[in-house]
């Protein structure tokens, strides 16, 4: 068993009102099954077959949140059970999202990535592209946008990270003031293992935790 259960309690503790996502990609199911037994319900993966095989067997009350780079293609394997998208990256798969949503009568929760870090691989809006997004989520009733999401540089600099979460927050509550926004504007999707730290205290809503939980991955994150 690779699941490190005391770090888990710890970490549930110290986030207090902060929801945490267990981030289980590429790990087995019986680590997620661990850790749903001591109560956690929210898991974040961010391969789609890898997802869908996952979702298929495991108990059905786990809100399963998408968190790598969604291809418009593949929206529609997801759209049944997903809960929460963290990575929309584009006005056009919002609309994919809304039409795939339509057909099994949904209404699926969608987060904005916003490009924070200055690393050029990294996926994301700039605001201008927010806020065409945002105007014209308005005329998609299947889904509905809640907030952003984020990653900060991959780097040791902590001052760096901690900008860059602050940069977030200051965007996340400027866009909550903007008449475009209808309805919910309540989450910040920022922090995994290295930063989680650092981003709750610039006031992240959901953190994103992988390997802490779970142990380093084997394979690389083709995924991002
Ligand atoms: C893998 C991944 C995480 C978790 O990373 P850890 O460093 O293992 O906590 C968080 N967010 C995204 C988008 C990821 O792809």
């Amino acid at each position: 068993m690779a699941v490190n259960i005391e770090k888990y309690n710890g970490i549930r503790k110290e986030l207090g009102r902060v929801t945490l996502v267990a981030v289980s990609k590429t790990k087995p199911n019986e680590d997620i099954q661990a850790l749903y037994e001591l109560g956690q319900r929210d898991f974040g993966e961010n391969y789609v077959q890898e997802l869908v095989d996952k979702q298929a067997v495991l108990p059905k009350d786990i809100r399963w949140h998408f968190i790598g780079h969604l291809q418009s293609n593949k929206v529609k394997y997801i759209a049944p059970f997903v809960h929460l998208i963290h990575g929309v990256d584009s006005f056009k798969l919002l609309q994919e999202i809304h039409k795939q949503a339509a057909k099994h009568d949904r209404i699926i929760d969608c987060l904005l990535q916003v490009h924070i870090a200055q690393e050029e691989t990294k996926f994301g809006m700039d605001e201008n592209e927010l806020e065409e997004a945002l105007a014209g989520a308005s005329g998609l009733p299947h889904v509905r946008v809640c907030g952003l999401m984020g990653m900060a540089s991959f780097t040791d600099d902590q001052a760096k990270v901690r900008n860059e979460f602050r940069l977030l927050k200051t965007l996340f509550d400027k866009i909550g003031e903007w008449p475009v926004v209808n309805g919910e504007w309540t989450q910040l999707s920022m922090g995994m293992s290295g930063d989680y730290a650092l981003a709750i205290e610039e006031g992240s809503t959901m953190v994103r935790i992988g390997s802490l939980l779970f142990g380093a991955r084997t394979y690389p994150d083709k995924g991002i």
